[in-house]
């Protein structure tokens, strides 16, 4: 170029990289020339300005531009030629092409971002895998309904980062069917409704979890929480067909949330119906082992391990404990006159009737057929006597009703024992109530015995009671 940087002279590979021809080049300035769209203004004013002070410049990447358009990157290098004074006469400018090396820089970069989000995703999946793990083990300890409730709201939080929730499922022995009750909560959730209609939500109704973004149609369901501005999850919490109750979880728009948190959702709610269901299950498989289906009430295997669990604190605590065995008489011959189905109707009412009358501590079991075993820690048989009594009259007292007939009146016969007066062991306690039970089925029955050695006076006692 001459010293005002116009092009005088042009060389070959300059023109078959630009595409211009010398005259076409000549008396432009290489920026006005080359310079485009993309190019950095401000690094091309730096180099004119460094030019224009004399001093030249090295090693400057640019972007330029051929006459047809295409962009290619230069290695720029523009120094001055002076004449014996100094003065500069003329720039020698040489451009290298690098379009090449730019290109393969740029590519490594973005093959470095991609493998960076990659990396940041392997961990966040990893992430999640470990979350969803040590959710599925807390869940697998759960023993209860209540402790699988917290344990989810408690792993929801490291699960989705950011998210707020509630678990909502029927009360325990609750009627209404359409009623679900928070039973637990995460983040902001805690201050929404209580209670759930499941009526008005088709998540629950139809067992389809439901996204919910603020603003779509759905934000019409009534459970989204008024002025909430995010992702609502509705999801129905469902295991071996049966609609178990819901979670609810709100995503707050100021975060990214994508499929991924809307798979961990689901995750969570597979796994939290499962627990629910195995708890719910493992229940009723206890309640199947230890209730008599007739009666609903504790069966004798029960009564088994529970009467020793009561001879063992009753003798570390040095406190007595009695025992009642409970005999309908001459069930027979209602069986006989009425039915096996009206003598069932008769067990189950007695049952009730028994249950009825227990205290806190106390427990009754059916031990077979017609006869009940009663368990009554921390009293003595002088202090139960009067309440047999009382129960004896209660049942005699009741009006059972069969297919429209009237069936009765029912008596039963009891023997009381207790420990230590009577025995010092379980099996001795049931035997001495059983062998007070004969004797007060010997003695007419409808009436109370206590266990000897007391037996005597409390027999003829109790006969006196009765005669008075
Ligand atoms: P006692 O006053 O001496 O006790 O006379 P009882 O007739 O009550 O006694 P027994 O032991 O002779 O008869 C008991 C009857 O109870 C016989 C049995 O068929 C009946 N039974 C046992 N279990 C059930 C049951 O689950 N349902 C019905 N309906 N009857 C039962
Ligand atoms: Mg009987
Ligand atoms: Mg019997």
């Amino acid at each position: 170029t001459d010293a005002q940087a116009r092009i005088e002279w042009v060389n070959d590979a300059f023109v078959r990289q630009t595409g211009y021809t010398l005259d076409e080049a000549r008396g432009k300035t290489p920026d006005a020339l080359l310079q485009g769209a993309e190019t950095d203004r401000e690094c091309a004013a730096k180099v004119l300005r460094n030019v224009r002070a004399g001093f030249g410049v090295r090693d400057v990447e640019m972007l330029h531009y051929a006459k047809s358009g295409q962009a290619y990157w230069v290695l720029l290098e523009m120094q001055p030629v002076r004449d014996a004074l100094g003065n500069v006469v003329q720039y020698v400018h040489v451009e290298i092409d690098i379009t090449a090396r730019k290109r393969a820089e740029q590519e490594a970069l973005r093959l470095n971002a991609e493998l960076q989000a990659s990396i940041a995703e392997l961990e966040e999946l990893n992430r999640q895998t470990r979350v969803v793990g040590a959710l599925r083990d807390a869940l697998q300890r759960c023993e209860t309904l209540a402790d699988i409730y917290a344990a989810a709201c408690l792993h929801a939080r490291s699960l989705i980062p950011g998210s707020s929730g509630a678990l909502y499922a029927q009360a325990a022995g609750s009627k209404m069917d359409n009623l679900y009750l928070r039973q637990a909560a995460w983040g902001e959730a805690r201050e929404r409704a209580a209670s759930l209609d499941a009526d008005i939500c088709g998540a629950i109704a139809d067992g389809e979890p439901q996204r919910v973004h603020a603003g779509s149609p759905y934000a019409e369901c009534e459970h989204v929480p008024a002025g909430f501005e995010g992702e609502y999850l509705c999801l129905p919490l469902v295991a071996r067909g049966t609609i178990l109750g819901a979670l609810t979880m709100e995503l707050p728009s100021d975060r990214p949330h994508g499929d991924a948190q809307w798979q961990l959702a689901l995750t969570m709610a597979q796994h939290v119906s499962t627990a629910i269901s195995d708890v719910k299950l493992r229940d009723l498989l206890r309640q199947q082992a230890t209730r008599d289906p007739l009666t609903g009430l504790f069966n004798r295997r029960y009564l088994d391990d529970a009467i020793e669990r009561e001879v063992h604190a009753a003798h570390r605590h040095g406190r007595p404990l009695t025992v009642c065995m409970l005999d309908i008489d001459h069930f027979k011959r209602i069986n006989d006159s009425y039915g096996h189905d009206a003598g069932d109707v008769v067990l189950r009412t007695v049952a009730q009737s028994i249950a009825a009358q227990l205290r806190g501590e106390d427990f009754v079991c059916r031990f077979g057929g017609e006869e009940f075993v009663l368990v009554l820690p921390s009293a003595r048989a002088e202090d139960v006597m009067p309440r047999m009594n009382a129960l004896r009259h209660a049942v005699s007292a009741l009006s059972i009703e069969h297919q429209g007939r009237v069936i009765g009146p029912v008596t039963v016969s009891i023997g009381v024992a207790t420990l230590p007066q009577h025995a010092d062991s379980a099996g001795a306690l049931l035997r001495e109530a059983d062998r007070a039970l004969y004797r007060a089925k010997d003695a007419g029955r409808n009436c109370v015995v206590s266990a000897a050695p007391d037996d005597d006076r409390e027999f003829v006692r109790s006969l006196a009671r009765e005669i008075l």
